[in-house]
């Protein structure tokens, strides 16, 4: 099984980290574009790694 991507977050994507822009959520959450649950998206690499980015460019915290 593949690796999941981890990109590194973007300019604007660093902005809304900072300023709080994410959110909890369970890996088991599917997303409502993909039907794939949270688990199955790309996270960034470190130090974010604790960050998903789901279909909808939501960052969210698993
Ligand atoms: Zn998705």
């Amino acid at each position: 099984m593949p690796l999941r991507p981890r990109p590194t977050p973007t300019p604007e994507q660093l902005v809304r980290i900072e300023a709080g822009d994410i959110y909890r959520a369970s890996g088991d959450c599917i997303c409502e574009a993909c039907g794939k649950l949270y688990y199955d998206h790309p996270y960034f690499k470190e130090p974010y790694e604790f960050i998903n980015i789901v279909c909808n460019g939501d960052l969210v915290k698993l």
